[in-house]
């Protein structure tokens, strides 16, 4: 059996899969997690250790990593070496959480598995489409140059997964749809993709931009930031309450969305304004999309609120008959884990549901990176 394994190395876990490369399906996986604490794993390398334990005899032919920023520098799927791996620790200053987890994760690999290529897979390559117009940020040309500040999207793997299995339950070429994909985890994104390539995107130069998240707050006034710093917030105050108290816990003072729905549901007003910000938020880019891609042959949703979240779904595209889309109620609240429409048949705007796999899609190339 031809296997890959792929492995999602955070600050303090490390997710793990084994798939079939023949029959793409998943034959084991776990988590490892608590590195670093007491009662666990040290580091990452024996972190790492105990994982090779458990896969025992299994020879994978690949080793496939989510890294998080590529910068500008990556733009596919590409096989490690020592250069790569300075290139990813050099981009952690553009992705000070991620990158270095994600690099900790290849050393680890590296050193357990010598003589098994390894190849990363960046969430930000999938996005090195997007043209000045929509990646360029309206501050002085030399700041942006210097620190490398422009938009670079995120969600990359799992867009490029959703939007091909989309184009097959449609039974049309992707290079001609034009797609509006909404990735709702408690990280969240949507992009705009036209013949396959990204062509804008709501994440920015990080996964702060944007959508309103579990707890971080997506698009606001960076005057709010000025504001804040002159009544004493620290700069890592700021980032904390940006990234880790905002969105949905922010607001509703929680940061699940199914928490959220379930109080809104039971009469809880600051859950119910959550909701109404999220989906607001939703609405926004998704009119702006329409509009970049100039119409949109399906409207999709994946990740764990998209992919749930019948309510979610109906409120993104509510009274929009007049577009085109319009949903058949009874498909959007079936209960399901298949691709599948759920819009009506009449529908010009095709409404999808797409289950992620991004796993799988670490597999898909990094098989294709070694030829
Ligand atoms: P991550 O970004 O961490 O991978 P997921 O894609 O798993 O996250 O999405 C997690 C989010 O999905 C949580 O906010 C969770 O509440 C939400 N979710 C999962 N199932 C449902 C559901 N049935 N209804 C509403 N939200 C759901």
């Amino acid at each position: 059996m031809t296997t890959a394994f792929i492995v999602n190395s955070g600050s303090s876990s490390i997710k793990w899969e084994l798939v079939d490369v023949e029959t793409e399906q998943r034959l084991r996986g776990g988590i490892v997690e608590r590195i670093g604490e007491t009662g666990a794993a040290v580091d990452h390398e024996h972190a790492m250790e105990s994982i090779l334990a458990e896969l025992g005899d299994e020879h994978p032919v690949v080793i496939g990593h989510r890294v998080v920023h590529g910068g500008s520098e990556f733009t596919s799927a590409t096989l490690v070496t020592d250069e790569v791996e300075a290139a990813i620790e050099r981009l952690s200053a553009l992705a000070p959480l991620h990158n270095p987890a994600n690099l900790a994760g290849i050393r680890a690999a590296r050193a357990a598995f010598p003589g098994v290529p390894n190849v990363a897979v960046f969430d930000t390559a999938f996005h090195q489409s997007l043209q000045p117009a929509a990646y360029t940020y309206a501050i002085d040309a030399e700041v942006a140059a210097e620190h490398h500040v422009r938009r670079y999207g995120f969600h990359g793997t799992s867009y490029h997964y959703v939007s091909r299995r989309a184009a097959k339950l449609l039974g049309r070429p992707l290079e001609e749809l034009k797609l509006i994909v909404f990735h709702l985890g408690n990280g969240a994104s949507v992009t705009a993709i036209d013949g396959g390539r990204s062509v804008d995107t709501s994440m920015g130069m990080t996964p702060l931009e944007g959508l309103m998240m579990g707890t971080r707050s997506g698009d606001l006034d960076a005057g709010i930031l000025f504001h804040l710093g002159r009544a004493g917030f620290s700069l890592p105050d700021l980032d904390t309450m940006l990234n880790r108290s905002s969105g949905l816990l922010g607001v509703a003072g929680n940061g699940d969305m199914r928490d959220v729905q379930a109080a809104a549901a039971a009469g809880d007003a600051a859950a119910r304004l959550a909701l109404d910000v999220y989906y607001h938020r939703l609405r926004h880019y998704l009119g702006a999309y329409l509009v970049a891609l100039g119409g949109a042959d399906a409207v999709v949703f994946t990740a764990g609120v998209g992919e749930n979240s019948a309510p979610t779904r109906a409120a993104t595209v509510a009274g929009l008959g007049w577009l085109g889309i319009e949903l058949d109620a009874f498909a959007n609240n079936r209960n399901s884990r298949d691709a599948r429409i759920v819009s009506t048949n009449g529908s010009r705007v095709a409404v999808l549901v797409i289950p992620t796999n991004e796993e799988l899609e670490i597999a898909r190339q990094s098989v294709a990176a070694i030829g």
